[in-house]
């Protein structure tokens, strides 16, 4: 595996690979787990050559969130991609990315507003700005994403339609611990007690989602109460959002559809946001 700091570099070392060949690629913030390695593994099964970025993009972070303290650990992580066979890694510096005069920014207007976008202000727009830019320098085939960060998805689904770009994008469904936590890196920041507390938000969405699945519960509202009854009694919890939106448009809704609804919520604990959802519907 070629470890690779530089735009420049990357290009060159792009050119080695045969035009025919597809590329597979996984933009991530590192501190790996199971859920980027399922991202991974899609594309190294899929393609011929599959790039991996480790990059903590500064711009989508607000001021007072956790960019300094998001956890890192590069060591590890090329030790991991090495073994599973990834070609190159991409580990830019912050000023390679984002110089001093960098201007401009994508955004994807709408979708941007609701849910994680409403409670962190120009988050989005750091997102689709970041993965436009690893979209350029690499130009993918193939552009795999997870259905943890459905919203983050749908973004950068819209994006890629609406600036036509040459790229087919994939999904993944959220890879979980044993006792049913969505896998995130910041999971590792959670004290005992809070990763024992964290665990109520997968068992709120699963009952929710058997109670509209099995008994036929469409009304968004009783759902949203049932979940949110279900996380309060953990004290430690900080409720952001619980949310139940269209998939497509991530608008609300009076009556869940079976096909198009994204059931999503954010909490915070011991100061660590974490993010959850289950889908009804493809994306
Ligand atoms: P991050 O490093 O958090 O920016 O995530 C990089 C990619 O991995 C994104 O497409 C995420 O949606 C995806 N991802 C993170 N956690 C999970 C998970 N538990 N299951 C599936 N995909 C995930």
């Amino acid at each position: 595996m070629k470890l690779i700091r530089k735009i420049s570099d990357l290009r060159e070392s792009l050119k080695t690979y045969d035009d025919k060949s597809s590329t597979g690629f996984i933009p991530t913030m590192g501190f790996l787990h199971e859920g980027h390695l399922s991202l991974i593994k899609k594309s190294i099964s899929e393609n011929d050559v599959t790039i991996v970025s480790i990059f903590v993009n500064p711009i989508q972070f607000g001021p007072e969130e956790d960019f300094g303290t998001y956890p890192r650990d590069l060591k590890k992580d090329t030790i991991l991609l090495e073994s599973f066979g990834v070609d190159i890694l991409f580990h830019p510096e912050k000023e390679e990315i984002f110089p001093e005069n960098f201007n401009t920014t994508v955004k994807v207007s709408e979708l941007d507003n609701v849910l994680c976008g409403a409670s962190r202000p120009g988050h989005f727009d750091g997102v689709t700005t970041i993965v436009m830019k690893l979209f350029n320098i690499i130009d993918p085939d193939i552009a795999y994403f997870g259905q943890k960060d459905a919203q983050q998805l749908i973004i950068i689904k819209k994006m890629t339609m609406d600036l036509n770009l040459d790229v087919k994008l994939k999904s993944i469904p959220v890879v979980r611990e044993k006792d049913g936590l969505a896998m995130s890196s910041r999971n590792i920041r959670l004290s005992e007690k809070g990763r024992k507390s964290a665990n109520i938000l997968n068992r709120a969405l699963k009952i929710s989602k058997e109670t509209i699945v099995n008994n036929k519960v469409f009304d968004p509202d009783l759902i949203k109460e049932l979940i949110r009854k279900m996380i309060e009694s953990e004290k430690s919890i900080i409720i952001d959002y619980i949310e139940i939106v269209s998939l497509d448009l991530l608008e609300k809704i009076k009556k869940i559809d079976m096909n198009n609804t994204l059931v999503a919520v954010a909490i915070n604990i011991d100061g660590v946001r974490l993010i959850d959802n289950f889908i009804l519907g493809d994306i």
